[in-house]
């Protein structure tokens, strides 16, 4: 079912004691706020237990940043689906630009990623997003269909349904320059387009497609309300309770 979700993505970033108490803050802050979409926190390994246990999951969904494209096994520094799931996690990040960007991660990994994140019942918020030159050069509709189609499309359209999808421009991420509300919305029409060609439209309709690029209090209501954004994917502005509550409350 398509649902408006705002997830905050804190990458490499807060100490465990830091991690814990913005997690405590944004679950107080809900507390207080009739929320319009579902709210996830995804955090680093090391603070999904500790995080898991001061949050209400009733209000406050919490997800890791990634994880391994294996289930166990001989794979030194690497967290499998089943660890993650195993701390009470139940989303996942995967294909993040900064994953695909350092770390080398391709679609055939990706797709073996989410392949294992489904198996252990947590929800993947799959990113797809073009590079600068490739917005400019106007490949960007070809380069993101193709991140879709060659990740995703072996999918059934059973398991398609369980994915969340972020379209996270690389130029606009951590950047401070956000895609306007029109670019945003012209993408996401059209990656709901590439769904529906492949899974039939009621499937494409569920699908929730987030935005992520510099969202900020000041930019997600103008965001959000365009009929194919349903919500956000928020990198530095989810490390302080104020500014991602004042993005969950742009609903
Ligand atoms: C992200 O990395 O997912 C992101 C959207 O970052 P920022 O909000 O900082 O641009």
């Amino acid at each position: 079912m398509r649902k408006n979700v705002v997830a905050g993505n804190w990458k490499m970033n807060t100490t465990l004691e830091e991690g814990v108490g913005l997690a405590k803050d944004v679950n107080e802050a809900l507390k207080h706020v009739d929320a319009k979409c579902d709210v996830v926190i995804c955090v680093p390994f090391t603070h999904l237990a500790s995080v898991n246990a001061v949050i209400d999951p009733a209000k406050l969904g919490l997800g890791a940043e990634n994880c391994a494209d294996h289930v166990k096994g001989a794979y030194t520094g690497e967290v499998s689906a089943p660890m993650v799931a195993s701390t009470g996690a139940t989303y996942v990040i995967l294909g993040h630009s900064e994953r695909r960007q350092y770390y080398g991660e391709t679609s055939e990994t990706l797709k073996e990623k989410v392949n294992l994140a489904l198996a252990s019942n947590l929800t993947p918020i799959f990113c797809i997003g073009e590079v600068l030159e490739q917005r400019e050069n106007g490949t960007y509709f070809d380069v993101v269909k193709a991140q879709i189609e060659e990740a995703l499309f072996d999918l059934s359209a059973e398991d398609f349904s369980k994915l969340i999808l972020a379209y996270e421009p690389v130029w606009a991420i951590g950047t401070g320059k956000t895609a306007t509300d029109d670019q945003a919305q012209e993408i996401h029409a059209f990656i709901r387009g590439v769904i529906a060609e492949k899974y039939g439209k009621e499937v494409a309709d569920n699908t929730s497609i987030l935005y992520g690029g510099s969202c900020k209090p000041s930019n997600a209501k103008a965001l959000f309300a365009k009929p194919d954004v349903d919500g956000g994917l928020i990198g530095g502005a989810a490390l302080e309770a104020e500014s991602f509550m004042g993005i969950v409350t742009a609903f």
